[in-house]
């Protein structure tokens, strides 16, 4: 297949969902560990197409919704300061930190900007030599090489008033807890392709071995999710547990060496707190001591932060896949994309703005009653 379209052609959908009907008896609980993959799922209502008792469990794979919220109070004390210029994607500044957000802070007079690519930032810094500009460095495997790119840069450059406010988490170690946790109900893994581009896959296997459990390395499109859910019910009806790749047309098995080299040279692993999970040792990044006089945290001494978490969102328990979105109490009353309450409903990525978007508003008994009615293959594509 060469275009995006035809991994969403119906006729090749069905014949993979017919597939997976014919492959499973039994019922099976499985995690899709990206933001994205839970958006295409339920947009195209993949979930619903099943057999019965085959679960989608909606992982932590949203960046912004993962960022503990000491880094987003620590970003919104940063961005206060005179003479900063703060510099972030859009997500981030409508995501709740204890009382106020970054557009809060912006309608006070801070200069808050939405920049796309962190060289944005670093050339803001160029151009403003009497102001320090700071770039909100978050996310995954995926962002982290072109923010260290950035640092490495400024520093090869001599731009002293760039710095980076580092909230860097990686997907191995997030597994790795989600299998130890005594609640989980997850037995097998849709790894995220964009992730596995850049690190390979060789994190994979010790995992597969260790919880004897399945990975899949899987796409973003409708075909692609049915494809990795297609290899993910084969192995669990064998009793397997390897690690699949079945995104190949992305990922080599070695990943990206050039960003990985980058990230070696700028980051060091650290452990790092998950918003709504908690701390998970060494799922993070720092920036090594070689570059810390471009990390904001130091630059600008943000400590003893005082945080004051939502008493109402659930968002932890939507993110380890204890609950689904709408299982919580202020889904689509007290929380809306317009009035988030957590960063779940806030992210484009976030499970529960997936919800809220495609319209999957009912109770959990009345949305399994819809989904046997919905069990139409039209649905997707
Ligand atoms: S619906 Fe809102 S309040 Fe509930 S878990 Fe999601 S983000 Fe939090």
């Amino acid at each position: 297949m060469k275009y995006l379209a035809e991994f969403s052609d119906p006729e090749l959908a069905k014949r993979l969902v017919d597939q997976i009907h014919a492959t499973v008896t039994r019922p099976w609980a499985m995690m899709e560990v990206c933001g994205g993959q839970t958006h295409t799922i339920v947009r195209h209502g993949i979930d619903q197409l099943l057999p019965d008792g085959v679960e989608m469990i909606h992982g932590p794979g949203c960046p912004v919704c993962v960022t503990p919220l000491e880094i987003i109070d620590k970003a919104l004390e940063i961005a206060s300061q005179p003479g900063v210029i703060f510099c972030s994607f859009g997500d981030m500044l409508r995501v709740p930190g204890s009382g106020r957000d970054l557009f809060r802070i912006k309608s006070e007079g801070g200069d808050v900007r939405v920049v796309y690519s962190p060289l944005d930032a670093l050339n803001l810094a160029r151009e403003n030599p009497d102001k320090q500009v700071v770039f909100f460095g978050i996310g995954f495997e995926t962002t982290a090489p072109p923010n260290a790119m950035t640092v490495y840069q400024a520093k090869k450059l001599g731009i002293e008033n760039f710095s980076l406010l580092v909230s860097h988490v990686r997907v191995p170690p997030a597994i790795e807890a989600i299998m130890q946790s005594p609640n989980c109900r997850v037995q097998a893994f849709l790894a995220a392709g964009h992730v596995c581009s850049v690190m390979g896959v060789e994190e994979y296997p010790e995992l597969t071995e260790k919880y004897k459990v399945p990975i899949v390395v899987t796409g973003f499109e409708p075909l692609d999710i049915l494809a990795g859910i297609l290899r993910t019910v084969i192995q669990l009806e064998n009793g397997e547990h390897t690690l699949e790749n079945a995104y190949r047309r992305a990922v080599r098995d070695e990943g990206n060496p050039a960003a990985k080299a980058m990230l070696a040279d700028v980051f060091e692993s650290t452990d790092r707190a998950w918003r709504g999970i908690g701390m998970i040792p060494q799922s993070g990044w720092r920036l090594s001591e070689r570059y810390r006089e471009y990390d904001a945290e130091y630059r600008f001494q943000v400590r003893d932060i005082k945080t004051l978490e939502s008493t109402v969102c659930r968002s932890g328990e939507v993110l380890q896949g204890h609950i689904k979105p709408h299982e919580c109490e202020a889904f689509g009353t007290l929380c809306t994309p317009r009035n988030p309450l957590g960063a779940t409903m806030v992210s484009s990525e976030g499970a529960c703005a997936a919800y809220y978007l495609y319209r999957r508003l009912q109770t959990p008994a009345a949305s399994s009653a819809t989904s046997a009615e919905n069990k139409e293959v039209s649905s997707v594509g």
